[in-house]
């Protein structure tokens, strides 16, 4: 061993000064990933704070080109290593949803990993960042810090917060604060944020994101207005909404040593069986009995007497159980109505379909995964299928060759299901859990979870089936145009020998008249054009 003493240097960060350090992983890589980012996680807010809620989402969001007056100069403007230079913008986004109780927006606002989506819920948000790297982002490039304005439902008041994060002790610093009177019936929130961004290398991107919102969010109006000045309006095209999802207990197989503790310690129950009974899902009091029979633990002990040990044991014996499969019943899928709903209005294609799939489970947790595919139209021809990806209503945009989604589309043989590739084909993939496997904090991409991955199969290969059967029929209903126009030819003819076989008792004319209208018939019940427009179009 060397005779030097060591000298390096020890501390601790703070969950802040973590993400500050490392904000590349939840998507603040430059300016430009950075502006779609905040518009991102500010927009997924806004809809957990609607949809979730039964709340029918209005959504605006504006994002402004600032003066950089008033901000150091050498802040004005940043290059990072990639070469992006940034100005500065503002961006605000307004929702119609519940609101927040006002003692929580400063943690909300200005303490990372500060959330009121840590429950097993299907939300968007989950890991309690996205807001507050928006701001964290904001306030380190531009120094400036966000402003909040929120008003629940039934509040008579409307708060007004600017805050931002102190970064060496992740707590949120309270620059302005007020209270107004509420006059009217608004609720919900708007919070501004400003920062360093590349509007010109991210405008595709955000479009994009917004368009495939409105996809998945049909029932939500969207309103934009860009730096530019330009106004886009995403209107809703209906108010159907899914069943909003509810919170669930944890299924036994679920949880680990960890949250067995976590959740004995914070359990109101007075005995052990009660323990099992009440705060899990799907066991019930035989179960519960057996259970503790085979951990050895005594069902009258109280939850906080157990030893490690006790827990460990319990936590096995749990695990030796055949226990019902999570429903999946508290998710909030979309459904194939509004699938192939957004998916025509946006694409504009030929064709759609859509699949929902029954719950399955990984780990514990339960999803439910949902395919549409949509076919011809206004799709351009692509080589490979265009993907759409979501997770828990969010579109996925980056990372696409990262993700088990694409993995799985491109594995699957197309010309099985009648399409030559290049073509004009979009597949939708929507995954719905209280626990997307996400490869990053970005949420950006899923993971290759084996359950996962055989569902997404399942489904994409049931709804290209749909597409399958709707181009045999119509395979076979051109075949039988085709057939008719051939017949149709020969009209003029047959009609001249019936008309002289009645010895003219009918009329050439007539007869022709008649067979052609036969032959109609005959298409329209196929559901092809009328005979007269084919023999247009083939003349
Ligand atoms: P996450 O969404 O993962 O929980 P965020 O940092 O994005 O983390 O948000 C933190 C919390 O702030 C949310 O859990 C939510 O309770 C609250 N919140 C943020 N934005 C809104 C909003 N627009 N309306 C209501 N609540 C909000
Ligand atoms: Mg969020």
């Amino acid at each position: 061993m060397s005779e030097v003493e060591s000298v390096e240097k020890f501390r601790a960060l703070s969950p802040s000064e973590f993400f500050y350090r490392n904000r590349e992983i939840a998507g603040f890589s430059n300016p430009a990933r950075a502006l779609y980012q905040t518009v991102r996680e500010l927009v997924e807010n806004a809809l957990d704070a609607t949809d979730t809620h039964h709340i029918l989402p209005d959504i605006k969001v504006i994002i402004k080109s600032e003066n950089s007056e008033g901000l150091k100069t050498s802040t004005a403007s940043v290059e990072d290593s990639e070469g992006y230079e940034g100005i500065l913008y503002s961006v605000q986004v307004e929702d119609n949803g519940i609101g927040l109780p006002p003692q929580h927006v400063p943690r909300a606002f200005g303490q990372l990993l500060y959330s009121s989506k840590y429950v097993l819920r299907q939300s968007r948000g989950m890991f309690g960042l996205g807001a507050k790297m928006a701001i964290l982002y904001g306030q380190i490039t531009t120094g400036k810090p966000a402003e909040v304005i929120t008003s629940q439902i039934l509040s008579k008041k409307i708060y007004y917060f600017k805050v931002s994060i102190d970064i060496a002790s992740n707590t949120p610093i309270i620059h302005e604060f007020s209270i107004m009177d509420k006059s009217n019936e608004w609720h919900g929130t708007v919070v501004k944020t400003y920062l360093i961004g590349d509007w010109q290398r991210s405008k595709q991107k955000i479009y994009d994101y917004l368009r495939r919102t409105a996809i998945i969010a049909p029932y939500a109006n969207i309103f934009f207005e860009d730096p530019e000045g330009n106004i886009v309006m995403f209107r809703r095209s209906t108010e159907e909404m899914p069943v909003p999802p509810r919170e669930v207990k944890p299924h036994p197989y679920g949880v680990d040593v960890e949250l067995l503790k976590r959740m004995l310690a914070d359990t109101n129950t007075k005995t052990l069986l009660e323990f099992l009974v009440r705060e899990f899902q799907h066991i019930g009091e035989l179960t519960a009995t057996k259970i503790l029979e085979n951990a050895k633990l005594k069902p009258n002990l109280k939850p906080s007497e157990l030893t490690l040990n006790d827990i460990t044991e319990l936590m096995r014996s749990i695990k030796t159980f055949k226990i019902k499969a999570p429903s999946g019943k508290h998710l909030s899928f979309l459904g194939e109505t509004l699938i192939v709903l957004g998916l025509r209005e946006t694409l504009k294609p030929e064709y759609a379909a859509a699949v929902t799939r029954k719950a399955n489970v990984y780990e514990g947790h339960a999803f439910v995964v949902e395919a549409g595919i949509a076919y011809g139209g206004k799709i351009p021809s692509v080589d490979k299928p265009l993907l759409l990806r979501y997770a828990n209503k969010i579109p996925l945009l980056y990372d696409e060759s990262a993700d088990v989604m694409r993995k799985v589309v491109d594995t699957i043989e197309w010309n099985r299901y009648g399409v030559t590739l290049p073509a004009q084909l979009a597949v939708l993939i929507h995954i719905c859990s209280t626990k997307v496997p996400y490869k990053g904090v970005g949420k950006e991409a899923v993971a290759d979870v084996p359950e996962v991955e055989k569902e997404i199969e399942l489904a994409v290969r049931e709804v290209a089936r749909k597409l399958k059967s709707y181009l045999a029929r119509k395979a076979k209903e051109y075949e039988e145009a085709e057939k008719a126009v051939t017949i149709a030819k020969y009209i003029p003819d047959i009609a001249r020998s019936l008309h002289i076989l009645s010895d003219s008792k009918f009329s050439q004319e007539n007869l022709e008249k008649e067979l052609l209208q036969l032959l109609n018939k005959k298409l329209t019940m196929l559901k092809i054009k009328a005979l007269k427009d084919i023999v247009v179009e083939v003349s």
